[in-house]
C-alpha cells in the first residue's frame, strides 16, 4: 500500500460518530464535549491537527459541532475535517477561550457542565476554566474527562476500522517475515530496529512508532530499547514492532532464535520448554475471546497455563491492551477488569515469559472479538522462528 492508495475512514462514518457523540453527551447530562488535538479529535472528525500552544478545539453542544481554530489554520482544517463541522476562527493574539464558552448552554442552573478530551493540554484547560469564570452566565463549572463519553464509542470498531487494523497487521506480518529471513548475527539491535522502521514505512505505514529488538538477555526486558548490543549466534531475539496505517495501529511480537547456521547453536531445552508453554498460553488466551467474556478472563486464560508450569513469576505484565487510533487504549486485558468483551473490540493478546538476566519470549497478535469468537488479524506463524540470522 503506498500513501496514495491508503484507504481512509469515510466522511459518512465521521458524521455518524459525531452524531453518536452528541447523543452520548446529552445522555450523560453534559452541556458540551470539548475535544482538543489528539486521537479523540481524529476519531470524531478525521482531523490530525498539530498540537500547538494556539488552541484548536472541537465543541460539541446542543448548538451543533464547531471547531475553534486559529485563522491561519483554516485551510488545514477545511482539508482535514470530514463531516458537518462549522469552522470558527480567531485572529492571531485574540482570546479563543471565550469563543469556546460562548457555545456552552446554561442548561444546568448556572453550572457549566462539560467534559474535556483526556489528552487536552493543562494550559488550555486552565484557560477554559478561567473563561468560564469570566462568563456571567456561570457560577461554577463541572469538568470531567471525555473518555467517559467516548470510550464506549471508540472501543467498538466498525467494519472500516477493522479493515484498517487488518491492513496494518498484514503489513507488520510481512516485515516480521522479512526480518526473520535476513541477516541478524553480527548486527546491533539498533541497526535491525532501523531496518524494521524502514520496512514498516515501505509496507504502507505512515509511522513506524516502535521497534523493540531484544537480543540475548535483553529479550527478558519487555520494553527493551534497541541498543548497540551486537546480536550473537545461539540466542533469542524478541521482535515487537508496530506503527500506524491510515491512523490505525499495528503491534506484533514474534520470538526468533538465531543459530548463525551452526547446528550446535539451536535453542536449549529450557528455552524450548518455556516457548512451548508460552505458545500454549497465547493460544488459550486467544481462544477465550468471545462476546460477554470478561477482559480479566482472557488474562486468566494465559496466566493459568503459565502458572501451572511454574513460570507465574516470570509473566509480569497484563495480557493485552486495546488498539485503534492509539497504540494502547481501552479495553485492557488485566486482572480486575470485569468489563465484558463485545463484538468489534480490538486488542492485543501478548503473554510473555521472562527469565531476567538470561532470556525471554513473547508472542503478540492483534485480535478482534468477533460475533462467535476470536478473529486474529495477524497471520505470521506464531512458532519460534529458528533462523540462521
Ligand atoms: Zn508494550
Ligand atoms: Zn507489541
Ligand atoms: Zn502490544
Amino acid at each position: 500500500v503506498n500513501a496514495a492508495d491508503r484507504p481512509v475512514i469515510s466522511p459518512a462514518r465521521h458524521a455518524a460518530r459525531l452524531e453518536a457523540a452528541r447523543a452520548a453527551t446529552r445522555a450523560n447530562g453534559l452541556d458540551a464535549l470539548l475535544v482538543g488535538v489528539g486521537p479523540d479529535l481524529q476519531y470524531l472528525t478525521g482531523y490530525l491537527a498539530m498540537p500547538l500552544e494556539r488552541l484548536t478545539m472541537l465543541v460539541l453542544s446542543s448548538r451543533g459541532a464547531a471547531i475553534v481554530v486559529p485563522r491561519l489554520e483554516r485551510g488545514a482544517t477545511e482539508a482535514g475535517v470530514s463531516g458537518d463541522v462549522e469552522i470558527v476562527t480567531f485572529e492571531e493574539g485574540a482570546d479563543p477561550y471565550g469563543l469556546v464558552t460562548s457555545r456552552l448552554d446554561d442548561g444546568h442552573a448556572g453550572v457549566a457542565t462539560i467534559a474535556v478530551s483526556d489528552r487536552l493540554w493543562a494550559s488550555h484547560l486552565l484557560e477554559i476554566q478561567a473563561a468560564i469564570g469570566r462568563d456571567a452566565r456561570f457560577r461554577s463549572s463541572s469538568i470531567s474527562v471525555a473518555s467517559s463519553v467516548l470510550r464506549e464509542l471508540r472501543m467498538v470498531k466498525d467494519a472500516e476500522e477493522i479493515e484498517l487494523l487488518r491492513l496494518a497487521a498484514h503489513a507488520a506480518d510481512r516485515v516480521v517475515a522479512q526480518i526473520a529471513g535476513g541477516r541478524l548475527v553480527g548486527r546491533t539491535e539498533a541497526d535491525v530496529a532501523r531496518e524494521v522502521r524502514d520496512r514498516l514505512l515501505a509496507e504502507g505505514h505512515e509511522t513506524a512508532a516502535f521497534a523493540i529488538v531484544g537480543s540475548g538477555p535483553n529479550s527478558a526486558s519487555p520494553h527493551h530499547e534497541a541498543s548497540e548490543r551486537v546480536i550473537q549466534a545461539g540466542e533469542p531475539i524478541v521482535l515487537d514492532i508496530g506503527g500506524s496505517l491510515s491512523g490505525y495501529g499495528s503491534d506484533i511480537t514474534r520470538t526468533l532464535w538465531v543459530t548463525g547456521g551452526d547446528a550446535n547453536k539451536g535453542p536449549d531445552e529450557t528455552f524450548r520448554h518455556l516457548f512451548g508453554v508460552l505458545y500454549t498460553a497465547q493460544a488459550a488466551a486467544t481462544a477465550a475471546v468471545a462476546p460477554g467474556v470478561a477482559c480479566e478472563a482472557v488474562d486468566a486464560a494465559a496466566r493459568r497455563v503459565i502458572d501451572a508450569e511454574g513460570y507465574g513469576e516470570a509473566f509480569f505484565h497484563r495480557t493485552g491492551h486495546g488498539i485503534g487510533l492509539e497504540e494502547h487504549e481501552d479495553p485492557y486485558l488485566i486482572a480486575g477488569n470485569a468489563e465484558p468483551l463485545a463484538p468489534g473490540m480490538a486488542f492485543s493478546v501478548e503473554p510473555g515469559i521472562y527469565l531476567v538476566g538470561r532470556y525471554g519470549a513473547r508472542i503478540e497478535d492483534i485480535v478482534v472479538c468477533g460475533p462467535d469468537g476470536p478473529i486474529a488479524l495477524n497471520e505470521a506463524p506464531r512458532e519460534l522462528y529458528v533462523v540462521d540470522g
